[in-house]
């Protein structure tokens, strides 16, 4: 069964103009796909759609077969875990009572995070390797610390679609190629992960499924292997990128130059 299915599906944020035009998608499971497009396309108007946080205009969309309006909201949260693209601190709690929160679709509305749910949130801070801020106010460290507590957070959910919107935005390049490599270990550990990027290179590189979104329509969409190549790139970036294999080691690396 597909962990997400499209179908139809319209949406606009005023009755002039459809900011997505009858998209038909499904993701695949316990895979990472990258979804790219030039700025204001509608991947993040997708993704809001995909979470339930809008409504569409028409279509439907299914998780595991069912449709998502069926699906009661904590039951939503234990399916579907979002990592946003800008967060605003406003409270100063500790990163590890942030990252907590990430259990609150576990708990009652009245009970406190218990033992269970901190060690959990513990471990998905170890998993991305910022155990040492547990204990840091949240607003005293950096972006792109502040990211990585916010996947730290989804994985506490332990949700079986994990959702991200340009996930390496403020990361350091040792940051980036680290969550990469988590997605690909989540994703080989049943996870399904859909992310928007603007990097083709790390569709490329975390292999799995891309899809190519234009003016609101799915211009492409398959195995990035096939979806990333120069003429996808093209016209969709409206410049001329080379997409290079090369042979390392026994693996064949992929990666996207532009020509300038
Ligand atoms: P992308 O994520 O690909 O950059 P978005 O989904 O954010 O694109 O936006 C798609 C289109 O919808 C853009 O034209 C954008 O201006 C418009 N849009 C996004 N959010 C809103 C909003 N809250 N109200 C009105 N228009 C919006």
């Amino acid at each position: 069964m597909k962990p997400i299915e499209i179908k139809n599906l319209k949406f606009g944020y005023n009755k002039e103009r459809l900011v997505l035009d009858n998209i038909n998608l499904s993701f695949e499971p316990n895979t990472i796909t990258s979804v790219l497009g030039p700025n204001g396309s509608g991947k993040t108007t997708m993704l809001k759609l995909i979470l339930g946080l809008i409504k569409p205009a028409d279509g439907e969309i299914f998780v595991f077969g069912t449709e998502l309006k069926q699906i009661p909201l904590k039951e939503r949260a234990k399916l579907l875990a979002y990592v946003p693209q800008k967060h605003n601190a406003v409270f100063d709690y500790k990163v590890i009572d942030v990252c907590a929160m990430g259990r609150a679709a576990y708990s009652g509305v009245f009970s406190s995070v218990s033992k269970k749910d901190l060690e959990i949130a513990m471990q998905s801070l170890e998993k991305m390797r910022i155990s040492h801020l547990a204990d840091k106010p949240y607003t005293q460290i950096s972006g792109g610390e502040q990211q990585m507590v916010l996947i730290a957070r989804a994985l506490a959910q332990q949700a079986k679609i994990l959702i991200l919107d340009e996930p390496v935005t403020g990361l350091d390049y040792g940051n980036q190629i680290r969550l990469l490599k988590t997605l690909r270990d989540l994703s080989n550990e049943g996870i399904t992960c859909i992310k928007t990027t603007h990097y083709p290179e790390h569709a490329l590189w975390t292999s799995g499924h891309a899809v190519f979104m234009r003016k609101g329509k799915v211009l492409a969409s398959g195995n990035t292997s096939e979806i990333v190549n120069s003429d996808n790139l093209r016209a969709i970036y409206d410049t001329e990128i080379v997409v290079l294999q090369r042979p390392i080691d026994e693996n064949s690396v992929s990666t996207c130059v532009p020509l300038f």
